[in-house]
């Protein structure tokens, strides 16, 4: 069988190797067995389903919830003389009804279809009736509560396989799912442990860089001018700041264009075709641009804001690259960043428990933001990846500064968090050690501890940023909602008992300055 699948590769798709996962994927769906499998961005997750849907007898049905992405695949299908059709909301309803009879009468091997479809009683019914050999269940992380992009319909997925009289093989592919959301999408689709495919998610082409404490306009500017004509997304958190970023960028002569919700459909389709056709070469964009662009020769992605969790970060600058040419991944980082995003997180009507875990996954980001680690391997520890040899080409990787030890400010740090039996924040644990006379450290009589003032040779704000070091290197963790606690994790016990020692590069104090006027 899987002969045949390497005939198909050659004859419809021109190519003669299966990339890393592709041929264990789809030679468990030819013996039938459901998978869920997890690539990297351009790891090449659509052959995965495409290659079986040749070899199957009856319909492949792929639920995508890209309705640009489907057309796409649709065409280069065609192209490649596969019958494939796509239904969804950008087809009148006797379109979408035409189209599914003939579905029903076989004509073509692959259906795309977005989710929304499955709450439609009717088209479900038609749907059961066809001879249905696979169901392709494409961004699968949009099953999972626990994912980031989390779509209501999704989860009329599972019911509507049962109705099938003759159960289909089903592959749920996706490119971000930490272990949590993995282990969800297999439960939901009731997929067996040995029916996960993961072929690591590491990206070597891309150079991961995050930009600290530098104006970002300034940054941006002078990157831009040493890469003119390079295509490349900038990210930004709100509409009012791509709009501003459009304006300033367009008024330095860049072919810039924009992307948000709050730009008319006739806009934004506008704006995205044209940086697909290299019209434009800079898009300025809000996270709302981008799930499925298949444009593949994005030389950089830079985030003008942090965003909200790894999983968001790691498939937007995935969206470089996904030709295999080096490529740049920056992310700009301010403080104000987080503010923001804890505004976005207060303000979605999530239950409790989902709102601790969003904080959770800031944490995480904020992490990557003052992480001195490999940025790579930072991202793929996040993902469940322990085995990874650090990149050798990220921003940290190619940080030459010296580092020095910094164990006993780390020992100071801890002793603190312990003694204020990790009840208190970030901003409370600064001062305490900066021996401020603040009217909270008054009233709690914070001033008695022994560790008061054992560092008040630095500013606050520095003590601060030691301790987001200490949190982003796994010291410190930070824990519950809005107004999160510092206690110590594993990695802090051996520091604190002398067995450990901690390193930090380049500055690492800036200390007060005392001004003696005796
Ligand atoms: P993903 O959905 O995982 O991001 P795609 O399915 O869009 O990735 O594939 C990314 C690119 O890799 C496409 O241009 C595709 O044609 C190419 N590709 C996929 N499989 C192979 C292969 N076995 N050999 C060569 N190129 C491949």
């Amino acid at each position: 069988m899987i002969d045949a699948a390497y005939k198909a590769l050659k004859n419809y798709f021109g190519y003669d190797q299966f990339r890393t996962g592709q041929d264990q994927i789809i030679s468990r769906l030819l013996d039938g067995l459901d998978t869920v499998g997890i690539m990297p961005t351009g790891g090449g997750k659509s052959l995965c389903y495409q290659i079986p849907a040749l070899l199957f007898p009856g319909i492949t049905l792929v639920i995508s919830p890209l309705i640009s992405l489907m057309k796409d695949q649709v065409d280069a299908l065609g192209n490649a003389g596969i019958q494939a059709t796509y239904i969804n909301s950008s087809l009148s309803f006797s379109e979408g009804r035409e189209r599914l009879t003939g579905a029903a009468r076989g004509e073509y091997k692959l259906v795309y279809i977005a989710p929304e479809r499955l709450e439609v009683p009717d088209f479900v019914h038609t749907l059961e009736r066809m001879n249905v050999s696979l169901v392709a269940i494409d961004e699968a992380h949009c099953i999972s509560q626990w994912g980031h992009d989390f779509r209501p319909s999704y989860r009329s997925i599972p019911a509507m396989i049962d109705r099938f009289v003759r159960k289909p093989a089903v592959v749920a592919l996706t490119a971000t799912a930490t272990p949590n959301v993995t282990e969800d999408i297999r439960h939901l689709l009731g997929i067996s442990p040995e029916g996960v495919v993961v072929t690591g998610f590491a990206r070597d082409n891309l150079n991961f860089q995050v930009i600290r404490g530098q104006n970002a306009d300034v940054f941006l500017l002078d990157y831009l001018k040493e890469n003119r004509d390079q295509p490349g997304i900038i990210y930004a958190a709100t509409r009012k700041e791509v709009d501003r970023l459009y304006e300033r960028l367009s008024r330095n002569g860049l072919a810039v264009g924009r992307y948000h919700a709050g730009l008319s459909g006739q806009e934004r389709a506008s704006s995205q075709e044209r940086f697909l056709y290299d019209d434009l070469t800079v898009l300025v964009a809000t996270n709302a641009f981008g799930m499925g662009i298949n444009k593949s020769n994005v030389r950089f992605v830079i985030h003008y804001n942090m965003p909200r969790n790894i999983e968001a970060y790691y498939q937007e600058a995935g969206r470089a690259g996904r030709d295999g040419e080096k490529s740049d991944c920056i992310l700009l980082f301010s403080p104000q960043d987080i503010r923001l995003q804890k505004f976005f997180i207060d303000q979605s009507e999530m239950d409790e428990s989902l709102i601790k875990a969003e904080y959770q996954k800031l944490d995480q980001m904020i992490g990557y933001c003052h992480t001195e680690t490999c940025l790579q391997t930072y991202i793929l520890r996040y993902f469940g990846e322990q085995e990874f040899e650090n990149c050798g080409h990220c921003g940290n990787c190619l940080d030459t500064r010296e580092k020095s030890d910094v164990t006993v400010d780390a020992q100071k740090v801890m002793s603190c968090v312990k003694r204020l039996r990790e009840r208190y924040g970030k901003t409370m644990v600064a001062k305490v050690l900066s021996g401020a006379e603040d009217q909270k450290v008054l009233q709690f009589q914070l001033n008695r501890l022994p560790t008061y003032g054992i560092m008040k040779d630095r500013t606050q704000k520095n003590i601060s940023e030691f301790i987001d070091f200490l949190t982003a290197e796994q010291f410190l963790v930070q824990q519950g909602g809005a107004y999160p606690t510092l206690a110590l994790s594993e990695r802090a016990v051996p520091v604190l008992k002398g067995e450990a020692k901690v390193y930090k590069k380049g500055r690492v104090r800036a200390e007060r300055i005392v001004v003696d006027d005796a």
